[in-house]
C-alpha cells in the first residue's frame, strides 16, 4: 500500500486519508435497492461507484466485507412514515405475495448488475430477514429514552435526541427549520412532532406484511434496517457507509440518530455519497416520462432512446464522471461514450498483438503510478481513463509501425492496462452494440434454418447447426413456439 487513499467524507465535508479500524480488514455498508420495480440508472450509479471502491480497496490489499442490503419491507411510498409500503402496493396491484415481488425484482436486479459487471457484495441481507434484530434495536433506543410508544407504533424523539446529539449533522439540515417547516404539514396525531420518524409502525388491518413485536403486530420503519444490519455484520463501529446523495436525508440522517441513540456513538467512520443522475438535464421521475430502466437502455426500447446502449457503455459513461459530480444522460453523450470505449478497447486489443522491440521510441510515462495517484485521489476514474487514452495513442503509434516498445515496457503496459481496465474499472469486451442487432438476427436466421430442417426431417443439418453453435458457447432451447438462445 504505497499510495495513500484519500476519500471524501460527507460527514466532515473533507477529503480524508482512509485509515481502516482493523487493517487489513475493511467493513463497508451500502444501501441497496428497494425491490419493487426494475433497476434504473439511479440504481446503476451507486452500484458502480461502490463496486469501484470495493475493487480498489481489494487491489490495495484490504480484505473487504461488503454488505449491500435488499429493502423488502418498511419503505413507504413517500420515503417517510406515510403511504403504502412500496412492496405491498406492488403485490396488491399484481395480486402476488409480497415475497414473490421481492424474489422477482431481486433476481432481475442481480441480472442487471451482472451485465454491468458489478461484483456481488460479500453479504446481501434482506430487511425482512432481520425483524428480530430491528426489534432489539428499537428496544435499545427506547431504553436509552430517545423514542416513545404511541398507539402501538414507536417513534424516534428527534427533539430530545437533538439536545444531546446533533440531528442534521450529515445533511446540514437545521433542526429548528425542520420543526418550523414540518409543523404545518402535520396531520398525524400519533407523533409528538412531525419531524419524529417511525421505528416501528402498527400495521393497519389491510396491511399484508406484519410481524409480532412488544408494541403491536406491525413492521419496522425503513431507516431501521440499515442500523440493525450494518452493526450486525460489521460491528458497532465500522469503516465505510455509502449510498446515493438522495439518501442523506432523511435515511442516513435517521440512521446516524438511531445508532447514536442506541449505542451512544455513530457507527460509521467515513460516509460516502455518489451524486445523482439526470436525463437531458431533468431529474428522473415516473411522472416525467424519463424513467428509463437498465433493460430499456440495453435494448433501446424506450422512446427517449435513439438506439440501444450496451451495459459496458453505461458503465463507462458513469465512470467518465467523478462519482461526486452529477451525470446527465443524453443520447449524444452516450454515443460519445460508446465511441470512446470502443477506441480504448481497440487499443487494448492491439496491445496484445504488438511485438516487442529492443528499445522503446514511445513514452509510457509512468502510467501505473499516474493511474494509482488518480484512484487514490477520491477514486478519480475520469482521470484514470484520460491516462489510459494517452497511453492508447502510444499503442496506436506502435501498432501503425511508427514507433517501438521494448519487451519490458510492453509487458508493463499490458499489465497496467489489464489491471486498470479489467480489475479496477471492471470493463470487459462485449459484442459492439452497433453490430448487436445484426448479430442477433444472424443467430435467429441460423436457428430458423434449423427449425425448417427439423420440419423436413433433415436431422444432419439441424444437428450440425445446434452442435456448432453449442461449441461456440451458445445455449439453445427449444420452446413450444420455436426457440430461445443465449450466449
Ligand atoms: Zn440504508
Amino acid at each position: 500500500m504505497e499510495n495513500k487513499l484519500f476519500i471524501y467524507n460527507t460527514l466532515t465535508r473533507k477529503k480524508e486519508e482512509f485509515k481502516p479500524l482493523h487493517a487489513p480488514h475493511v467493513g463497508m455498508y451500502v444501501c441497496g435497492p428497494t425491490v419493487y420495480g426494475d433497476a434504473h440508472l439511479g440504481h446503476a450509479r451507486p452500484a458502480i461507484t461502490f463496486d469501484i471502491l470495493f475493487r480498489y480497496l481489494t487491489h490495495l490489499g484490504y480484505k473487504v466485507r461488503y454488505v449491500r442490503n435488499i429493502t423488502d419491507v418498511g419503505h413507504l411510498e413517500h420515503d417517510s412514515d406515510d403511504g403504502e409500503d412500496k412492496i405491498a402496493k406492488k403485490a396488491r396491484l399484481e395480486k402476488l405475495e409480497p415475497m414473490e415481488v421481492v424474489q422477482y425484482y431481486t433476481l432481475r436486479y442481480h441480472k442487471a448488475m451482472e451485465k454491468l459487471n458489478v461484483l456481488p457484495p460479500s453479504i446481501e441481507p434482506h430487511a425482512s430477514g432481520h425483524i428480530i434484530e430491528q426489534i432489539e434495536f428499537v428496544k435499545k433506543i427506547l431504553d436509552a429514552g430517545y423514542a416513545y410508544e404511541s398507539e402501538g407504533s414507536v417513534y424516534f424523539d428527534v427533539e430530545k435526541y437533538n439536545k444531546e446529539y446533533h440531528y442534521g449533522k450529515l445533511s446540514g439540515r437545521n433542526i429548528d427549520e425542520l420543526l418550523e417547516t414540518t409543523r404545518e404539514l402535520d396531520g398525524q396525531t400519533e407523533k409528538r412532532r412531525s419531524v419524529d420518524f417511525a421505528l416501528w409502525k402498527k400495521a393497519a388491518p389491510e396491511h399484508i406484511m406484519h410481524w409480532s413485536s412488544p408494541w403491536s403486530e406491525g413492521f419496522p420503519g425503513w431507516h431501521l434496517e440499515c442500523s440493525a444490519m450494518g452493526t450486525k455484520y460489521l460491528g458497532e463501529k465500522f469503516d465505510i457507509h455509502g449510498g446515493g446523495m438522495d439518501l442523506m436525508f432523511p435515511h442516513h440522517e435517521c440512521e446516524i440518530a438511531q445508532s447514536c441513540a442506541a449505542l451512544g456513538h455513530d457507527t460509521v467512520n467515513y460516509w460516502m455519497h455518489n451524486n445523482m443522475v439526470t436525463i437531458n438535464g431533468q431529474k428522473m421521475g415516473k411522472s416525467l416520462g424519463n424513467f428509463i430502466t437498465l433493460d430499456e437502455f440495453f435494448t433501446g426500447s424506450h422512446e427517449l432512446l435513439t438506439q440501444s446502449y450496451s451495459p459496458m457503455t453505461i458503465r463507462f459513461f458513469i465512470l467518465q464522471a467523478h462519482y461526486r459530480s452529477t451525470v446527465d444522460f443524453s443520447n449524444e453523450a452516450l454515443i460519445a461514450s460508446e465511441k470512446g470505449l470502443a477506441r480504448l478497447m481497440e487499443a487494448y486489443e492491439r496491445l496484445q498483438k504488438i511485438q516487442a522491440n529492443t528499445t522503446s521510441t514511445v513514452e509510457i510515462n509512468d502510467l501505473r503510478n499516474k493511474c494509482e495517484i488518480a484512484m487514490c485521489d477520491d477514486l478519480n476514474t475520469p482521470i484514470v481513463i484520460s491516462h489510459l487514452f494517452d497511453a492508447s495513442k502510444a499503442i496506436n503509434t506502435v501498432h501503425d509501425g511508427k514507433g517501438t516498445l521494448s519487451a519490458a515496457d510492453l509487458a508493463e503496459l499490458k499489465e497496467v492496462f489489464r489491471l486498470f481496465i479489467e480489475d479496477i474499472l471492471g470493463l470487459r469486451t462485449e459484442v459492439e452494440s452497433t453490430s448487436n442487432d445484426a448479430y442477433k438476427k444472424a443467430i435467429d436466421l441460423l436457428l430458423n434454418i434449423r427449425m425448417q430442417a427439423k420440419q423436413n426431417k433433415d436431422w444432419a443439418t439441424s444437428d450440425k447447426i445446434r452442435n456448432e453453435l453449442t461449441a461456440l458457447g451458445f445455449t439453445i432451447k427449444d420452446t413450444k413456439d420455436g426457440f430461445e438462445w443465449s450466449l
